[in-house]
């Protein structure tokens, strides 16, 4: 009962990157850095599991950005002219590289990174890929001239990493669509459908992350903006509940979003956001066991999952890690109190 998970990232050591940074330069290069991503990925795998999580991940150390680490192995894209673009609706800007041919996947994409952590865990082994509608909205497109078009590109590539990660032993394949909380009509009519090609044909669990973004300025700025109850998923939960996709990750703790919004993913398996990534205030397993009493209150105790509200790349590493702590103690703490 109880099975904890994070949302996927965790930050990189400050031998590897630059520290507290969403776009980080890496602090090596070739071979250096392969080695050096390779040690991370170890490093944090072995935490997570000391920390007490039954869910582990890669932390994503070897990607620079979850988006365009997925990116970098797809043809028909232009790192050398990166642009300035207002991505999440205009929230912040980001410099993106361009669509400027036909989309194909160079090779694999975390085959290096997949199977070392899968060599070197025996527990469950979740990964990571963006989704479709979240990669459209975090590059220019000069080539397709229609986002829905483009998603599917993007789906396909993607469902062709998601059924090799699949062989490499991955047992979770997640897809992260922050996107459908900024475009939550889009969301609904086609956003779904591209997840769904995206996770087609696979056999592992799958899971969708929706959250409202790593705890940077523009982020906690733009959830300040957004009054007393964040109703976003009320709008997307519908659509991916009668989806194929099994898990779905949101925010909950320390956010605004009305927990009984959680009733509308009946039957999927929910990982509820126990652990604020907006703040390096640790929480206490007694928070931690508290929001997921809430939680049950809407989630049924077999399809819940105490999970992180995002990733927790920009954050200092060792405040991440007391927060996976907190987390596998106040989910133990969870199973004592809730358990009969
Ligand atoms: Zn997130």
């Amino acid at each position: 009962m109880f099975p904890t998970a994070i949302a996927g990232s965790l930050p990189k050591p400050g031998w590897l990157a630059e520290t507290k940074k969403l776009w980080p330069q890496w602090k090596a290069q070739g071979d250096e850095l392969r080695q050096a991503k390779a040690d991370a990925t170890l490093l944090w795998i072995k935490m997570q599991e000391d920390a007490g999580l039954d869910i582990v991940g890669d932390g994503e150390q070897s990607r620079q950005h979850f988006v365009h680490g997925f990116l970098e192995q797809v043809e028909g894209i232009d790192f050398e002219h990166k642009v300035k673009m207002g991505i999440r609706d205009n929230r912040y800007d980001a410099m993106v590289p361009q669509v400027v041919a036909p989309l194909k996947l160079k090779g694999r994409v975390h085959a290096f990174e997949a199977q070392l952590a899968r060599a070197h865990t025996r527990r469950k082994l979740k990964f990571t890929l963006p989704g479709p509608m979240t990669i459209v909205d975090t590059v220019a497109d000069r080539f397709y001239g229609d986002k829905v078009k483009m998603a599917f590109a993007f789906a396909e590539l993607l469902n062709q990493e998601a059924l090799a990660l699949q062989a490499d032993g991955v047992d979770i394949i997640q897809f992260d669509e922050p996107a459908f909380n900024v475009y939550m009509k889009e969301a609904a009519d086609w956003g779904v459908k591209a997840l769904e090609r995206a996770a087609q044909g696979l056999t592992c669990t799958t899971a969708v992350h929706i959250c409202y973004g790593y705890g940077i300025k523009a982020n906690v700025d733009w959830k300040n903006a957004l009054g007393q109850e964040w109703r976003q998923y009320e709008q997307i939960f519908p659509a991916l509940a009668a989806s194929s996709i099994k898990q779905v990750s949101l925010e909950c703790y320390h956010s605004h979003v009305p927990p009984q919004l959680m009733k509308l993913l009946e039957g999927k398996d929910v990982m509820v956001g126990v652990i604020d990534v907006a703040s390096d205030e640790i929480e206490t397993p007694e928070q931690v066991a508290d929001t997921i009493g809430v939680a049950l209150q809407f989630v049924a105790r077999e399809h819940l999952i105490p999970c992180t509200n995002c990733g927790l790349a920009p954050m200092d590493r060792e405040v991440a890690l007391k927060k996976l702590e907190a987390l596998a103690q106040g989910a133990e703490l969870a199973r004592r109190r809730y358990g009969s």
